[in-house]
């Protein structure tokens, strides 16, 4: 097939910050059409409420795209570990790590805004939606709904990159029972650029340093979710500092908003002419800020396949290779994750006990401290 006879090489499904970040480590070489569409319009992503860690190693890829917003990201200097209601507990630092931050943290909205800054004007194809797909030998044709008319565009590859997938016959999910209750709370003193992670029997709760305040993931079982939402500021402070204890005074509270949390797995990656990345791949539970890190390694590696790739960006044997080649990356971060959730979001005496040890050994073993810690700033990178 000729180049005429396809619109574009790679037709990239959603610009979430997974989406714009392929087509950006895509513009770097030359030789690929890339075509990127949103069902949303451009910058809707200025109402989402999240606040994401994002790994020291997520920075530097950032930064290579020429997109990482230093005035927007708070930098970590140390995350504090501990379990309520049991003993043991644990600290990472720079320090020890040798780096000059573990992570930062970053509203979605400016990372998304950073990622669209560095697309070229007409690079995204807004209120655009992706309604069928049919794959034939040598294309695939995406029917897309735009303005009220349906228009067809054939592409060698589709990169699906349409965030949280509902349930289908091609994902598990795996429903967590847990809400994440979101809020920017001001902390009394000032967070001195510590993160908590408190592990409670209701799940996690995270505080991440964010400006001058702390972003929340209060995370709690739906009917909880329902009352903490329901309450005026005051009685939410009260019920947050319940949950984290007397260390750090909350004194004003955001607006609330909430996430229901599931592990969602796409089956397979690939299919003839498509390719799954970013959330619509694997959809993970919020504890120690794995997803969009994962993610956009996701991204990275498909382009830099791509970009060393044959002509035909739908090739099914580079494909193939891309999925073997992210395997270990995904499931040593879905385990990593979906592990910690189930290990501590219960009230099992022995369990808590067990728990206890597990956070005392952290804390008295560097090598097995460090291996954590590698695996939040590095992902993958952090296994020997
Ligand atoms: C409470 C919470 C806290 C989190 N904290 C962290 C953290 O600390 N660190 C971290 O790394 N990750 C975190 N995550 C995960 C992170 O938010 C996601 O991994 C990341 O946003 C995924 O990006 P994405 O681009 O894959 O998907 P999304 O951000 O969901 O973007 C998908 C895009 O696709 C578009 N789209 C969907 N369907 C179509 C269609 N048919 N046609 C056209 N366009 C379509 C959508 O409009 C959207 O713009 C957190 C998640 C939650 C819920």
């Amino acid at each position: 097939m000729t180049n005429a006879a396809v619109d574009t090489d790679v037709l990239i499904v959603g610009a979430g910050p997974v989406g714009m970040t392929l087509a950006l480590a895509l513009a770097a070489g030359d030789g690929l059409r890339v075509t990127l569409l949103d069902r949303r319009p451009r910058g809707a992503y200025a109402n989402d409420p999240r606040a994401l860690a994002l790994a020291h190693g997520t920075r530097q890829l950032l930064a290579a795209l020429g997109a990482w917003n230093a005035a927007a990201g708070t930098a970590i200097h140390d995350i504090h570990v501990s379990q309520r209601g049991g003993f043991g507990r644990t600290q990472i630092t720079r320090e020890e790590m040798a780096v000059e931050a573990l992570g930062y943290v970053m509203r979605y909205r400016d990372l998304a805004a950073a990622l669209d800054a560095r697309l070229p004007g007409d690079a995204l194809l807004d209120r655009a939606e992706l309604r069928a797909l049919q794959v034939g030998g040598a294309a695939a044709t995406a029917t897309i709904r735009r303005d009220g008319a349906e228009v067809t565009l054939r592409a060698r590859l589709v990169v699906h990159a349409e965030g949280t997938p509902a349930a289908d016959a091609d994902v598990t999910v795996s429903d967590y029972r847990q809400h994440a209750v979101l809020a920017e709370v001001r902390p009394q003193p000032a967070h001195g650029h510590r993160a908590w992670e408190r592990f409670t029997p209701d799940g996690p709760l995270a505080l991440l340093p964010l400006g001058d305040d702390y972003s929340v993931v209060f995370t709690v079982p739906p009917e909880k979710a329902d009352a903490l939402l329901a309450m005026d500021d005051t009685a939410f402070l009260a019920a947050l500092q319940r949950q984290f204890g007397p260390r750090v005074a909350f004194t004003a509270t955001s607006p609330r908003a909430r996430y229901p949390l599931a592990l969602r797995l796409r089956r397979q990656l690939t299919a003839p002419r498509q390719v799954w990345i970013g959330n619509t791949a694997q959809t993970l539970h919020p504890v120690s800020g794995q997803g969009f890190n994962l993610g956009i390694r996701d991204a990275w590696e498909l382009a830099q396949a791509l970009l060393a790739g044959p002509a035909d960006a739908g090739d099914a044997a580079l494909l193939a290779r891309y999925a073997r080649g992210r395997q270990f990356d995904r499931r040593g971060s879905v385990a990593f994750t979906d592990g910690i959730v189930r290990a501590f979001s219960n009230d099992i005496a022995p369990l808590r006990m067990a728990r206890g040890l597990g956070l005392l050994a952290l804390d008295l073993c560097p090598p097995a401290r460090r291996f954590v810690a590698g695996r939040m700033i590095w992902g993958a990178r952090a296994w020997p």
